[in-house]
């Protein structure tokens, strides 16, 4: 390791966030792709996306999304933190370079969905050249999840009334038919952790069934966030049975993302989400919206069930 304070820019990240985000768990590597990811575009990230890329390239990961969070509400942190040419420039520049050295960068968008901003919301993902768009429910400021207001939400409500709003929203993502995957299902579970256990979640499946088959009726992909296994919930969002569930109702399209917003985390988990998508009974992984047909597979585990990657990005068309 280099000295930090001789003569290194205080931009300059501490430690070596390269080697961090090689690192990871056995399990982690020579996977099709990781299909969520935020970079220095995301006002809550701070990783530069070649760390990513130079990761990917090390382990093995054949692909990359760069999933950067873009809010419509005007005081959310990710209102106009990056405009579209930006971000655009930033992914598609590193995806150039990264082209010829095993590593294919796609360029995404997180989007914050909140059903008041529905035609905003659609106007931009209209024009945006997105090769995979997650539509995702977050605790905003209002919310009563947030950390000073979830006790006293919480306290003398039902499971049903105390989730009630996220998953009211999330359904609304869902019907909404504007994305190619709707974001950590029920990412709530990490606010709720301190007071209610993700097993009240699974015990309540029937407040996940209309959502999912809104996800199956609009066409809309279920991803598998693995950012769950590293936070209070210890589980995906969301938990592998919601994903079997999916798929009973006939949901075709399953993608699997890491939601790193550090460099530690590049990955973290994805083997496992991998394995939940083909317990599931996927025989095919995707990112973006295009149809898996004529694509070409994606390396996968010797033994382990076919994964492919969804290269929606060498058409031109965005859906
Ligand atoms: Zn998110
Ligand atoms: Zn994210």
């Amino acid at each position: 390791m280099t000295d930090d304070t001789a003569g290194r820019p205080a931009a300059i990240d501490p430690g070596d966030p390269v080697a961090e985000a090689v690192e990871g768990r056995p399990d982690d590597r020579d996977l099709p792709f990781d299909g969520h990811l935020h970079t220095r575009l995301s006002p809550d990230a701070d990783v530069a996306i070649d760390t990513y890329a130079a990761a990917a390239a090390a382990r093995g990961i054949a692909e990359i999304a760069i999933t950067d969070h873009v809010d419509f509400d005007p005081s959310a942190p990710a209102y106009a933190f990056a405009d579209l040419p930006t971000r655009e420039r930033y992914v598609r520049g590193a995806a150039e370079r990264w082209a010829g050295r095993g590593v294919t960068i796609r360029f995404g968008i997180e989007v914050t969905y909140q059903a008041r901003y529905e035609p905003e919301i659609r106007e931009h993902l209209a024009r945006g050249p997105y090769d995979h768009a997650i539509g995702s429910v977050h605790v905003m400021r209002d919310d009563p999840y947030t950390r000073e207001r979830v006790a006293a939400w919480v306290a003398g409500r039902s499971f049903a009334e105390i989730v009630g709003p996220y998953f009211a929203e999330v359904l609304a993502a869902a019907r909404s038919g504007l994305f190619d995957v709707v974001g950590h299902l029920d990412f709530v579970k990490r606010y709720l952790a301190p007071h209610v256990p993700p097993a009240a979640f699974a015990a309540a499946p029937e407040l996940y069934e209309p959502i999912l088959r809104a996800l199956v009726e609009t066409g809309t992909g279920l991803e598998v966030n693995t950012s769950g296994l590293r936070q209070a919930a210890e589980e995906t969002y969301p938990a592998p049975w919601v994903v079997a569930r999916f798929r009973e109702l006939g949901g075709s399209r399953v993608t699997i993302g890491s939601d790193a917003h550090v460099a530690r985390s590049f990955a973290f988990g994805l083997g496992r989400g991998y394995e939940i998508a083909a317990g599931a009974g996927f025989a095919e992984v995707a990112m973006g919206g295009g149809a898996p047909a004529g694509l070409g597979e994606a390396p996968s585990r010797a033994g382990e069930p076919i994964v492919r990657a969804n290269p929606r990005a060498s058409s031109t068309v965005a859906g």
